[in-house]
């Protein structure tokens, strides 16, 4: 009988942490963990009476698989409700996921083609909206409803692999929600990601990215995130502009977090990556990449620009190629490693800084 002891979301454990739940309430583990994560991959669903281990470790232990049945939540994986995809025949398909958690609140996930569709990078969300309040970003417009746990930010990727059939090698905590925000969630979803005995993903293809909490970037090594990747959401290096973009920056000045980056280790070789946000009239302005230019002198930066996606809160309109390119040989002859992001998944409103927003602009349902 399960008693009083609560279930347990196997998406949320580590391999060591699944089997040490197994170990102490079924007195059943290894053998076990390998087999239910294989299902849970296949359909989503945890029934130990169809794990050939559970069967076996039943023989010496009459009503294991009553006793698992009862403990764990048996669905995990959270149902797909909807599916945009995105045709380009150059870069590939980018698949818009609309997920929903067991209150009925839809999370959204984006799978993005990477070189040329060889492989695939899943971006996760980590809150149910967000509290930030970035201007740029239509997520921004729902305020925080709440945080996510570990299990709902893993079953994401579970949701998209089993719905699309293709695993991603590379996961980004970049959709709604700022990550530092839900520091604890993401570190323990970061352990499940690159945990080697499921999902695997390589640390060094694991990124967060962050509006610049001050507060988590000082907490970075504490939270076992130094072998990933950062990328900092920056747009300007002015405070009186950044304030007036990102509302985050009147608490934690521009100062604050340089100094918090700059105490971030960083292997040799590696960057940590600033988002700017390419605004025409506003973040492009000379006197704007200057300051941004000396702001990121003597950090191992790469500046990520992203043309900005028009959202239906804001006035401002999308930079045209050339704005987008001025602005990148501007960056480069001010001796800022840069490089431009195409932006992908902006027809159903799947591009950065525009997720939740259920309307669509284009695309083709498949779910
Ligand atoms: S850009 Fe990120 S941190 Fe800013 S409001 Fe949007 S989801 Fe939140």
């Amino acid at each position: 009988m399960a008693g009083n002891v609560p279930r347990a979301d196997l998406l949320g454990l580590t391999g060591a942490e699944c089997i040490a739940w197994l170990r102490s309430h079924l007195g059943h583990a290894d053998r076990i963990h390998r087999a239910v994560y294989r299902d849970l991959m296949a359909d989503g669903r945890f029934e130990p009476g169809r794990v050939p281990a559970f069967r076996l470790a039943a023989d010496q232990s009459p009503g294991l698989i009553e006793r698992a049945a009862a403990l764990a939540v048996p669905d995990p994986v959270p149902p797909v409700i909807d599916a945009i995809r995105v045709e380009d025949p150059v870069h590939g398909t980018t698949i818009k996921v609309l997920t929903r958690t067991h209150e009925g609140h839809r999370l959204e996930s984006v799978l993005i083609p990477m070189g040329g569709a060889r492989h695939h990078t899943l971006c996760v969300s980590t809150q149910v909206g967000c509290r930030m309040g970035c201007t740029f970003c239509h997520t921004a417009t729902m305020g925080l409803v709440r945080h996510l746990a570990p299990h709902e930010i893993v079953g994401q990727m579970l949701a998209v692999i089993r719905h699309t059939g293709i695993r991603p090698r590379n996961v980004v905590f970049m959709g709604m929600g700022e990550p530092l925000d839900n520091p604890e969630a993401v570190a323990q979803a970061v352990r499940v990601f690159t945990d080697p005995s499921g999902l695997a993903i390589a640390p060094r293809h694991v990124t967060v990215s962050t509006v610049g909490r001050v507060d988590g970037l000082a907490r970075w090594d504490e939270l076992g995130l130094s072998r990933i990747n950062l990328a900092v959401s920056l747009t300007a290096a002015d405070d009186a502009v950044r304030s007036a973009l990102m509302p985050v920056n009147r608490a934690m000045p521009l100062a604050a977090l340089r100094e918090a980056v700059s105490r971030i280790r960083v292997a040799r070789g590696d960057r940590i990556l600033f988002a700017v946000v390419v605004i025409p009239g506003v973040t492009d302005q000379p006197a704007q990449l200057d300051t941004l230019a000396a702001w990121l002198h003597g950090l191992p930066a790469l500046v990520n620009l992203i043309p900005y996606n028009p959202i239906p809160s804001r006035d401002w309109r999308a930079p045209t190629d050339a704005e987008v390119t001025a602005m990148w040989q501007a960056l480069v002859d001010r001796g800022i490693h840069t490089r431009l992001r195409i932006t992908k998944g902006d027809a159903v409103m799947a591009a950065c800084g525009q997720l939740g927003d259920g309307r669509r602009r284009g695309g083709q349902a498949v779910a």
